[in-house]
C-alpha cells in the first residue's frame, strides 16, 4: 500500500489484569515496526523476570509524585484504590506521535478517560474480556510474584474495571489469544486508514494526475 503522511494514534488497551492484554501488546509490537510501546512509571515493586525501563520504569513514590507537580505525566492513576501509583511518561509519546509513529499503552480505565480528554481526535480505547471471572483467577494464580492478598485486591479491582467497559470504542472477549491479535491489529489498521488522520491525502490526491 501507498506510505500517505499520517498523525500517529493513541492505542490504548485496558483490561481488568490476568485478562492478556500483555500478551496481545507484545505480539502486536513484534509485527508492527511503527508501534511504540508506552513504558509507564509505578510505585509498585518489580515482579520476578521484570527489568527497570522495560517493563515499567520502577520509582519510588517520592519520585513519582515530583513527576506529577513537573508535569512530566500524560495521565496517572492510582489503579487499585490504597495502592499503588501507575503514569505515562510524556515526552516518549509526544516524540513518537511527532514522528508519524503510533504508540501502545497499556492502562487502565482512569488514563484512558484522561488520554481521551487530551488526545481525543487521536484515541483509540479497546478493551479487553476475560472470558470468565474463574478464568481470569485462574491467570492470576498462575503468575508468580502477588500473594494471596494481592490476588483478592486484583480479583476485586477486576470487576471494577470491568464496569467501566461503556467507555471504550472495541470490546473484545480475549477466549483465544490468537484470534484477540488479529483482532486488535484489524483495529489498528482500520484506525490508520481514518480520512482525517491521513493528513498526506489532498497532496497525494492532487498527485493522483
Ligand atoms: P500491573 O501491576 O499488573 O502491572 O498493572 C496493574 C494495572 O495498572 C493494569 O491494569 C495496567 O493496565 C495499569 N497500568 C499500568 N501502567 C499504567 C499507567 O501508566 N497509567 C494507568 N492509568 N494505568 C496503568
Amino acid at each position: 500500500m501507498s506510505a500517505i503522511a499520517r498523525r500517529g494514534l493513541c492505542l490504548v488497551l485496558a483490561a481488568p489484569s490476568g485478562a492478556g492484554k500483555t500478551a496481545i501488546t507484545r505480539a502486536l509490537l513484534a509485527t508492527e515496526p511503527r508501534l511504540h510501546l508506552s513504558i509507564s512509571v509505578t510505585t509498585r515493586a518489580p515482579r520476578a523476570g521484570e527489568v527497570d525501563g522495560v517493563h515499567y520504569h520502577f520509582r519510588t513514590e517520592a519520585d513519582f509524585i515530583r513527576a506529577t507537580r513537573a508535569d512530566e505525566l500524560l495521565e496517572w492513576a492510582q489503579v487499585l484504590k490504597g495502592s499503588h501509583y501507575y503514569g505515562t511518561p510524556r515526552a516518549p509519546v509526544e516524540a513518537a506521535l511527532a514522528a508519524g509513529n503510533d504508540v501502545v499503552f497499556d492502562i487502565d480505565w482512569q488514563g484512558h478517560r484522561q488520554l481521551r480528554q487530551k488526545l481525543p481526535a487521536d484515541l483509540v480505547g479497546v478493551f479487553v474480556l476475560p472470558p470468565s471471572l474463574a478464568v481470569l483467577e485462574a491467570r492470576l494464580r498462575t503468575r508468580a510474584g502477588d500473594d494471596e492478598a494481592e490476588i483478592v485486591r486484583r480479583m476485586r479491582g477486576a470487576r471494577d474495571e470491568i464496569s467501566h467497559w461503556g467507555d471504550f470504542d472495541h470490546v473484545l472477549v480475549n477466549d483465544d489469544l490468537a484470534d484477540a491479535v488479529t483482532a486488535v491489529r484489524a483495529i489498528l489498521h482500520a484506525a490508520r486508514l481514518a480520512t482525517a488522520r491521513q493528513t498526506g491525502l489532498p497532496g497525494f490526491i492532487s498527485g493522483l494526475g
